[in-house]
């Protein structure tokens, strides 16, 4: 009997010693799962909203560096026309009021007017002007006088590729409207004299002031001169990187603020001079924009409507 109570207990024991072995393996085992698992989960809550594909940057708060984080813009950019769904442009009402001293912020029509100012700049004209010729978009530029003079070149393509072009002073001095009469329409003179020396067939029908710094007097004396005044009605603010930064936070700003805020008819104001993440946002808004609304020109010979009047 004994022998047997101990043959038993013997395997009674033998048992015990294989379940626990056979349990520590399993037990170790668990360890790196979990820190492994919730980390790659973090970096898709990032990225919330569609147009952002450039969550990298912001995930990335303090070690990070930044330098990688800009270049997924560009390519992020091109492929988002697939989200075009042409909704929009049916629910917004129509852009419409007057700028500063009755000027136009508004087409008139459904159509949307892009409007590019400050320029010519030989580096970045050309840019817009390339992606503008690769959507089959006509726009306007609202030229400097002593940039046309520098640039001419850049004011015979833009007229040569079916663009508008529009007047915007000599030398850009925000008190325009302060000097004299004679003053306003010598340095408005001026600066047509020079669009036209590089482009002789084109017709400057449209002046915008500088910083959109309009009076009744400034549109008289541009009317009078066979131009009509255009203010704006969507603003992008993409010269002011001191409060919207410069680089992917600046693309992304001009492009959240212009697709938020345009409308059937709005004139749409951005610059060209010197802005090239403007240049890189019209990348996204172009495709974006051709596929909700009419883009155009404004037409080069409008009928001289009364100031604050609506264009053709
Ligand atoms: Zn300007």
């Amino acid at each position: 009997m004994q022998r047997r109570i101990a043959v038993v207990a013997v395997f009674v024991m033998i048992a015990l010693a294989a379940c626990a072995s056979a349990s520590k393996p399993s037990a170790g085992g668990t360890t790196p799962t979990p820190t492994s698992s919730p980390a790659p989960a973090v970096t898709p809550t990032a990225a919330p909203s569609p147009s952002m594909s450039m969550s990298v940057p912001s995930v990335s708060p303090t070690v990070a560096p930044a330098p990688p984080a800009p270049k997924p813009a560009p390519p992020a950019a091109s492929t988002k026309p697939i989200s075009c769904t042409g909704e929009i442009a049916q629910t917004r009402p129509v852009a419409s009021g007057t700028g500063p001293g009755g000027s136009l912020v508004s087409t008139g029509s459904p159509a949307v007017a892009l409007t590019f100012d400050d320029g010519p700049d030989p580096i970045n004209t050309p840019k817009i002007l390339d992606e503008l010729k690769q959507c089959g978009v006509k726009a306007t530029f609202c030229v400097v006088g002593f940039r046309a003079r520098d640039n001419p070149e850049m004011i015979t393509r833009i007229a040569a590729e079916g663009h508008t072009l529009c007047n915007h002073s000599w030398q850009h001095l925000f008190d325009l409207a302060k000097r004299d009469d004679a003053y306003i329409r010598k340095d408005l003179e001026n600066t047509n004299k020079m669009i036209l020396r590089a482009a002789p067939g084109a017709r400057v029908a449209y002046f915008r002031a500088p910083g959109g710094n309009f009076t009744t007097k400034l549109v008289k004396i541009a009317s009078e001169l066979g131009m009509n005044s255009i203010y704006w009605h969507v603003d992008p603010r993409d010269w002011e990187s001191a409060k919207f930064g410069k680089g992917t936070v600046m693309v992304n700003h001009i492009i959240a603020a212009v697709e938020r805020d345009v409308r059937p008819g709005s004139i749409v104001l951005s610059h060209d001079n010197g802005k090239p993440d403007t240049i890189v946002a019209y990348r996204t808004l172009l495709p974006w924009l051709k596929a909700r609304y009419t883009l155009i020109a404004l037409p080069d010979a409008p009928p001289s409507p009364a100031p604050g009047a609506p264009l053709p």
